[in-house]
Parts: C-alpha cells; structure tokens; sequence
C-alpha cells in the first residue's frame, strides 16, 4: 500500500468524488479515492437535460436523448418542453470516469475519521493504515458525518417507486418522456409519474414525490404506481428491475471556513427544489480541482477556501436560500396548487426554467423569475404564495438571500 502523503485525498466514489478525482490527477495532482469497493458500478438511472452536459462528456454517455419530454398537468393540459432531456449511461459514465483515473490512487475502505495536523490530514479507515493527504474532499454523499454545516435545517426528501417494465405497447410516441405527468393523482400528498420509453415494448414508470417532508412512503408510491399503470391500460408482461429512490435535499451548507472540502451530495449541491445534482458536479469538479491546486501553493486551509469560493460563491449561496424558499413551497402545495405552480412555472421562458432546474440562474434571475410566476398563478395559489414568502420559515430563507452566511 501506498503510505505517501497524497496533494488530495477523496472520501467517496460515486459521480462527484470521481470526477473530482479525475479533475485533480489530470492537473498533476497526487490524488487517492477512498471508499468501500470503489468500483463498484453506480445504481441510479440519472437524467439530466440535454444541453446542460453536451459536450462535456463523451456522445456514448448519453443512454437515450428524448426530443420531446412533456409535462402533462391533467387530460386537457400538455406542456411540450420543447428541450433535450436524456438519461445517462450509469455504467458508461462510471467507467469513463474510472478510465480517466488511472493516476488515482483506489482504497478499499471506510473513513471513520479524519484529524487534521497543521499541514496534513490523517484518514482514519475502517480497515488498514491511515492515509495522509494535503486537503481532503469530501464526496460521501447525503449525510455525511465529516463535513460541519451553518447550520441545522433538516432536509426534505424527494423520494420515487420506480420499475422498468416490459409492456405490449407502451402509449409514448418517438422521442416522447413523462417529465411529470399528473393524470389521475387523487389523494394525499401530490405525486406524478415520471416515465421514460426505453424501447417500443419496455418503459422506465416512476411514481414520485417532488419534495415532501416527511417523505412518502415507498409502499404508498408503489401503490400509487400501480394503480395508475392500470388507469393507463398498460399491461405489464414483466418487471426487469426496480428503483427506490430518496434524496435529501435543502439541508444546511457545509461551513466554508472549514478544511475539509465537502462536494456532491455531501457539499449539499443537490438542487432544493428539483433533486438534481450529478451535471452540476460534473460541471463543477475541473473548476474545483484548479481551484484546489491554486491554493494548495499556499497550504491546506487556503486550498480549501479557495475551493469553497469556487463552489459556493456568495451570489450561489444566495441563489441557494430562494432554491429552498421555493422547496419550502413545493412542499407545503396541494395537488391542485402543485398544478397550478407547474402551470405558471413552464410559462417561463425556457432559458429562464431550464435555468432554474438546474441551478444556473444568478439570484436577481430567480427573484425575477419568482415574481413572474407570481404574475401567472391563480389568485388561490397566489395567495398561498404571499403567506409562505411572509410567513416565519419562508422571510427567513428570503432574508438569507439577501444576506447569505447569516445564521438567521
Ligand atoms: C435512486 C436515485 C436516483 C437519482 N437520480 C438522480 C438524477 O436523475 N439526476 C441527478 O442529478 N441526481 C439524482 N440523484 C441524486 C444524486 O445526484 C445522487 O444521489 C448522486 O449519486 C450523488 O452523488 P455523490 O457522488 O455526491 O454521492 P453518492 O453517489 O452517494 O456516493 C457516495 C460515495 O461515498 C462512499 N462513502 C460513503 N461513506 C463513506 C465513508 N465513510 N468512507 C469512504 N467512502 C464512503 C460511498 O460508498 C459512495 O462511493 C438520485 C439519487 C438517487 C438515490
């Protein structure tokens, strides 16, 4: 075993910790993954839109694009989003990432602890001898107990039932998906189907909840799901693979002033309000790589800071607090004001939705982009909007906003 003291050590293998792996090794920097059978393939299917990764990975990491994805609010109401939506080739992508980090260091291993030395941090294992590095990057997803936060905000949770199924026919023409379809949602916290066609005869059909705190339950989402795929007439002849999903999203930041640099899931880049997080790790690992190498001239903690200035600028942590204002309203919706805000939301200029999915829009857009959906709401869902922004949780988030770092 390697006993050196690596410029980088990264707690985590999934998306986000290889890829910031890769970014730091292709800089020239000594680096080591730690993580419990790091090559282990990743299990989740990952969508993500069309042009926010084009480009940035190879065409063969695109494992469907679909032309035409739709949002479908009720029999009458379909929204064509009139933009590429396309799910990733998990395995594809996994070994392109583990292909590009052949001068990576892999460790089998849990973390148990990280101590810091003033120009070293020691990684505790599980299992074996602890490993030295400069800086340490923390990508080991939701929850991880290494990272300190500003705070104590507890996450809300999207969670989905999904399967991939054979049918005889499946309703959804070429180039067609289900972003959200809300067809025939009737009881209980508001769920709809997401579904992707994967071939003429087999379609992924996930029944999720958005964001809800607590989470719905996986039996209810399944239940819900199969009651639904029986409403559509859709037969199933058999069931391939199944998919539970929770993510936690809109918990508190990781404290920027810390050595530790936390990134991913565990740096709480899941997007508040839409769960999205893998293209915007993507994005960001080579920006923070070159930010850690910068820093790492002058020591660990400036290697560090200049990483979390890379990954939280002031103006996205500000743009942070109005994603979780607009969690806060996500969650407290009915199913009837959950249409209505879907409604008003995709009257948005493209750009401007697509901008705020995936968490690209500087705060003055998605000030301007919360008023226009204002300006398009119900006068019912209007209301509701006004008592959640005057509300005591929803002006503290819209305070931080415009102070962020403020532990309101
Ligand atoms: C089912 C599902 C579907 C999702 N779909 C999408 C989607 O479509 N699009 C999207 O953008 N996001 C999606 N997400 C959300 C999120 O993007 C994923 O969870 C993503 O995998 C997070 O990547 P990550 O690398 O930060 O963390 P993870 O993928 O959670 O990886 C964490 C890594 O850390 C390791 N680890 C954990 N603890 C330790 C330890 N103590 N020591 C060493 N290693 C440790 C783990 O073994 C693992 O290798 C989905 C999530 C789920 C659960």
């Amino acid at each position: 075993m390697d006993t050196k003291c690596f410029d980088v050590a990264v707690i985590g293998a999934g998306p986000a910790g290889m890829a910031v792996a890769c970014a730091c090794a292709e800089r020239g920097l000594t680096t080591a993954v730690v993580a419990p059978q790091p090559t282990r393939p990743w299990p989740q299917r990952f969508g993500v839109w069309g042009a926010e990764l084009r480009g940035r990975l190879e065409a063969e990491s695109f494992a469907e694009v679909f032309s035409r994805p739709f949002v479908q609010l009720d029999e009458r109401r379909r929204i064509e989003l009139g933009t590429e939506y396309a799910r990733l080739d998990t395995q594809t992508l996994h070994d392109h990432l583990h292909a590009r980090a052949r001068d990576v260091v892999l460790f089998d291993a849990s973390v148990t602890e990280v101590v810091h030395a003033p120009r070293v941090s020691h990684l505790h294992l599980r299992e074996g001898e602890p490993i030295q590095a400069t800086v340490v990057v923390d990508a080991s997803g939701a929850g991880s107990p290494f990272v300190q936060r500003e705070g104590r905000d507890a996450p809300a949770f999207q969670a989905a039932y999904g399967e991939v199924i054979d049918v005889k026919a499946h309703p959804y023409r070429q180039g067609e998906m289900a972003l959200m379809d809300f067809r025939g949602d009737e009881e209980g916290v508001p769920t709809f189907l997401y579904a992707m066609p994967l071939s003429p005869t087999r379609v992924f059909v996930e029944e999720t909840s958005l964001v809800a705190r607590p989470a719905v339950p996986y039996e209810t989402l399944q239940r819900r799901l199969y009651r639904r795929l029986h409403r559509m007439g859709l037969e199933v002849e058999s069931t391939l693979d199944r998919e539970l999903c929770l993510i936690p999203m809109g918990g508190s930041l990781p404290r920027r002033s810390q050595r530790i640099v936390a990134f991913g899931a565990a740096g709480g880049m899941v997007h508040p309000a839409t769960g999205y997080q893998v293209a915007r790790a993507l994005r960001l690992a080579p920006v923070a790589a070159e930010a850690l190498e910068r820093g790492l001239r002058t020591g660990p903690l400036h290697a560090a800071r200049s990483a979390y200035e890379v990954i939280w600028p002031r103006a996205q942590l500000r743009a942070w607090e109005l994603y979780r204002f607009g969690m806060l309203v996500l969650c407290d919706l009915d199913r009837v004001q959950l249409r209505a805000f879907m409604d008003a939301f995709f009257r948005l200029p493209p750009a401007t939705w697509q901008g705020f999915m995936q968490g690209s829009l500087s705060p003055t857009e998605i000030c301007s982009a919360m008023w226009r959906v204002f300006g398009f709401a119900t006068s019912d869902l209007r209301q509701t909007l006004l008592a959640m922004g005057t509300n005591r949780r929803g002006s503290r988030l819209l305070l931080r906003a415009a102070m962020p770092g403020n532990p309101l």
